[in-house]
């Protein structure tokens, strides 16, 4: 059930009654399980054929390289981009109906934050030519925790900083110890988020109005959300409307 309750005042602004109502949601809980369980039967569903049709162009991607027919070369790697792209996209969508399904697991690796933040930078600072990406610190710490999925978190807020900030050219990743705790922040100099908006960007399929012309469909933050909570860890965001936004997390260490 869900409750609404309207005090009503009288002229002097005391309340002399308070309206109530109540609703049944259940149906409206049952369509969203549904719709749930579709979108998890679907994203499965594409996996597989998408999975094979990467693996295909990879070997036509080769053989075309080793006869020297350059342009093929070229046309297939934008076509492996782009299955990559899906391929991330279907896996978001997975990622969703596992943590509305209390599904999504963790696995418990050691590793070096510092290796981790410097692996992913240089992997992603391949897929852009504009953007420079800077790190600066380090935390020399060992943290416990999945190193995939932090990873994700990182990858997460990096290609968010590319996608927002069309019109500049650095992306600064700080990296910092304090108080038994790791922290990375992302920082971009990018289109920036209203202060009315900041807390919304971490929810479900939500996207700041005005970024309709930037590819995305507002699931990344949900989930990198997801998973820095689910590690005893905090998230958030600074940001400044046509000025740019830090995206930060802290983990134990
Ligand atoms: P997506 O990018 O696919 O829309 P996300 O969940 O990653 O989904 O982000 C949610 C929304 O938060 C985005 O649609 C965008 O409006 C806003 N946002 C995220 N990162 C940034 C950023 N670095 N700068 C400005 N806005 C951002």
């Amino acid at each position: 059930y869900e409750y609404i309750f309207v005090p009503i005042f009288d002229n002097d602004k005391n309340v002399v009654l308070v309206a109530g109502s109540t609703r049944d949601i259940t149906s409206r809980k049952q369509f969203e399980s549904q719709k749930d369980d579709f979108m998890g039967i679907v994203s499965h569903e594409l996996k597989t054929p998408v999975t094979s049709i990467k693996a295909f162009t990879q070997v036509l991607q080769n053989r075309f390289a080793r006869a020297g027919d350059e342009k093929a070369t070229v046309l297939l790697g934008k076509m492996d981009a782009q299955i990559n792209k899906l391929t991330a996209l279907i896996g978001d969508l997975l990622d969703v109906t596992k943590i509305e399904g209390g599904k999504l697991q963790f696995n418990e690796d050691f590793f070096s934050f510092d290796e981790l933040v410097t692996n992913v930078v240089e992997e992603i600072q391949r897929t852009t030519n504009k953007h420079n990406i800077e790190i600066q610190g380090k935390t020399q710490k060992t943290v416990h925790g999945d190193k995939d999925r932090i990873e994700q978190v990182i990858i997460n807020f990096l290609t968010n900083a590319i996608k927002y900030s069309p019109h500049s050219d650095t992306i600064i990743v700080k990296s910092s110890y304090a108080n038994e705790q790791v922290t990375l922040s992302v920082q971009d100099f990018g289109v920036g988020i209203p202060p009315e908006r900041l807390q919304q960007v971490f929810e479900r399929f939500y996207r700041v109005s005005g970024n309709e012309t930037i590819p995305g469909i507002g699931l990344g933050l949900y989930i990198s959300a997801e998973i820095i909570r689910r590690q005893k860890g905090s998230i958030g965001v600074e940001s400044e409307p046509g000025k740019g936004s830090t995206f930060y997390f802290s983990l134990p260490a």
